[in-house]
């Protein structure tokens, strides 16, 4: 009975946990796990003020707003 429930609780901090989306800054390099909530938020208002659709936010080591997702970083470096 006891073993039930503390199932029951892990089911429901799996669901309440937040997902993390790597991100990396184009400058220093620095790797930041950022809510992909938070992520998916700020591409919605990107795309409201006709902004650059990615993500990007300040990045926390050299303070420049350079921090992108992962697989941003990825497709610049590839295109340079
Ligand atoms: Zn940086």
């Amino acid at each position: 009975m006891v073993k039930k429930q503390k199932q029951k609780f892990d089911e429901m901090d799996l669901i309440a946990k937040d997902e993390f989306t790597l991100c990396k800054c184009l400058n220093c390099g620095y790797e930041q796990e950022v809510p992909s909530w938070l992520i998916d938020e700020i591409n919605d208002i990107n795309k409201e003020c006709n902004l650059d659709d990615h993500f990007v936010d300040g990045c926390s080591r050299c303070n420049k707003d350079t921090m992108v997702t992962m697989k941003y970083y990825q497709s610049v470096k590839e295109h340079k």
